[in-house]
């Protein structure tokens, strides 16, 4: 159980947290390595380990979030991409209903998020998701991924707040430990990012299944 009376912030992930990384996956393990294939003029297997390697490379640097980097690696319009495959763009389960939860109860909900501005657009486009929330930062906006712990602090100078009081609930288990690392308490990740793939199991951080575990 969360210790609701004593958390004011609720900072929240966007990919895999509040909405399926269903789309991610599909958009960068499927939809772009098969353009890219058919643009280079490779077999469907060679462009994505190509790519795979590529990312394994820039991983949980900023480059790796930044469609403008993808967009000049590819010589593909990465963004029309996103757009193209807005249909599979959802909440996960009780996500929406959970944000308006917090902002009944008189509780900061805010978006903290490393895709980048392009791809944000894109599926509030599909879900109006930032006029729920009281803010929305992207590493982006401060130079830095949310795995430095660098970026809790660079967040905390034009969104204050007491990391004892906060909660964040991320997927990524490597920005979960940069927040901890900055102090921040309440921490609670995914269990199931990927709708259409099973649940993880023996992560290192609290699981969630569904917002409805947690309600305030
Ligand atoms: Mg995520």
């Amino acid at each position: 159980m969360l210790d609701w009376p004593n958390i004011d912030t609720v900072l929240l992930d966007m990919d895999g947290t509040l909405l399926d990384l269903g789309f991610d996956n599909v958009l960068w393990n499927e939809h772009l390595p098969a353009r890219y294939a058919h643009a280079r003029g490779l077999s469907a297997d060679v462009a994505r380990e190509s790519l795979y390697a590529h990312m394994r490379d820039t991983r949980a640097r900023l480059e790796f979030y930044c469609l403008d980097y993808w967009a000049r690696y590819t010589a593909l319009d990465v963004r029309s991409l996103h757009v193209e495959l807005a249909h599979l763009i959802r909440y996960r389960p009780m996500a929406a209903e959970f944000v308006a939860r917090i902002r009944v109860c008189g509780k900061r909900a805010v978006l903290v998020t490393n895709a980048h501005r392009d791809s944000v657009a894109v599926k509030d486009a599909a879900t109006g998701l930032l006029a729920t929330l009281c803010r929305d930062f992207s590493s982006h906006d401060f130079a830095v991924p949310k795995e430095d712990p660098e970026f809790w602090r660079r967040l905390s100078a034009v969104e204050p707040f007491d990391p004892n009081r906060t909660l964040l609930i991320d997927d990524n288990a490597a920005v979960l430990d940069s927040a901890a690392a900055h102090g921040i308490a309440h921490l609670r990740t995914i269990a199931q990012p990927d709708l259409r793939r099973p649940p993880r199991s023996e992560l290192r951080h609290i699981p969630i299944d569904d917002f409805a575990e947690i309600m305030p």
